[in-house]
């Protein structure tokens, strides 16, 4: 079992991106595995990052309050990857930016991709027991000229020397240090090329067109969004990633509120007067309703989880059935002689009451 993301930082489900920040800073002091004695801190630091990369980004918090771990685990490994994710600000601070080095590589003006939103309709049914969707897409992939290397003729790079580092001094709150920054020339590679490739103009990467296919899961609802990691924009540094935001399209029948389905049913005056048994669809089949005698117009009947499952919790919502009868307005000769008849009887009940009371003033 995955650790929740707030249980890890200990703050609460309301925290404010203040409170978040701050409680990791506390955190990621104690279990830098640079300077903690603490047991199994290279872990817990991890832990720490996967959760505030995670809760620090609205958007990706919003993904993890509505699915929780399962918002990102459509590409593979369970848990976010946050190799991309720039944690420099936060460590900078802390540490002093000497300290920047360990983090994978990331830095400022090493920022991966950004995340790019893709809308996607989905049918009532769609959305309510999940599918599978094919999304096509622009993505890039290693370039076939030079293999992904962006160039020919490799040597060492003349800058660094093939140790992929430059000195530099950097200035901190603590004084002045020495320190090693990427090297520009090869970004850190340490090797470079006499030739660059002109097909993907050095880069390595060309873009090319994919169907990629994503598993919607079940109860999605207009306006969620589902994150498809590394599908955004390109960057050598990470890619960004995809958020599809889902639109769900008005049903023939059926009306969606949260999970709730409502189905408006029409009943004949009979119907409504003498009671029937009424065959209605829900989203799992057919089923018999009873209707009684004296049903009215706005009556709702209540079918217990038969609405949609809740992405989250997989709780079912209701269907509610709201009756709606129907005066005809066109009636044969023979209908009209039985209503005539029917006219002779009373018909009136106590709702008449008071309107008969005041006329009688
Ligand atoms: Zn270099
Ligand atoms: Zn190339």
């Amino acid at each position: 079992m995955k650790k929740d993301y707030y249980e890890i930082l200990g703050v609460s489900k309301t925290a404010s991106q203040d409170e978040i920040k701050s409680a990791f800073r506390k955190l990621a002091k104690k279990y830098h595995p640079d300077v903690s004695k603490e047991e199994n801190a290279a872990e817990k630091f991890k832990e720490c990052q996967e959760a505030y990369a995670v809760l620090s980004d609205e958007a990706k918090r919003k993904q993890y309050d509505q699915f929780g771990h399962a918002a990102f685990e459509n590409n593979g490994a369970g848990g976010y990857d946050f190799s991309g994710f720039d944690f420099s600000d936060i460590f900078g601070d802390i540490f002093g930016s000497g300290f920047g080095f360990n983090f994978g590589g990331s830095s400022r003006g090493k920022s991966r991709g950004r995340d790019k939103v893709m809308r996607v309709d989905l049918t009532f049914e769609e959305a309510a027991f999940g599918t599978k969707k094919t999304i096509n897409l622009d993505t890039y992939t290693d370039c076939s000229e030079c293999h992904g290397k962006g160039g020919f003729d490799e040597e060492v790079c003349s800058t660094c020397h093939g140790s992929g580092t430059v000195a530099a001094e950097q200035r901190t709150l603590f004084g002045t240090f020495m320190t090693k920054t990427t090297c520009p020339k090869c970004k850190g590679k340490g090797r470079s090329y006499k030739r660059s490739c002109s097909k993907c103009s050095g880069t390595g990467k060309v873009k090319v067109n994919k169907d990629i296919e994503v598993k919607v899961p079940a109860g999605v609802d207009t306006g969620n969004q589902q994150r498809v990691s590394g599908y955004g924009e390109y960057s050598e540094y990470g890619n960004g990633d995809l958020y599809l935001e889902y639109r769900v399209l008005p049903h023939e029948l059926f009306e969606r509120d949260g999970n709730d389905i409502y189905l408006e049913v029409p009943l004949t005056i009979t119907e409504a007067v003498l009671g029937c048994k009424k065959e209605i669809p829900t989203i799992s089949g057919t089923v018999k309703l009873t209707i009684e005698p004296g049903s009215n117009t706005g009556d709702k009947l209540r079918l217990k989880g038969k609405g949609i499952e809740d992405v989250h919790s997989y709780r079912k919502g209701d269907m509610y059935v709201v009756l709606n009868v129907i005066v005809p307005n066109k009636l044969s000769r023979d209908q009209k002689k039985l209503f005539e008849q029917l006219a002779k009887t009373d018909l009136e009940t106590k709702e008449f009451n008071k309107f008969n009371n005041y006329m009688k003033k």
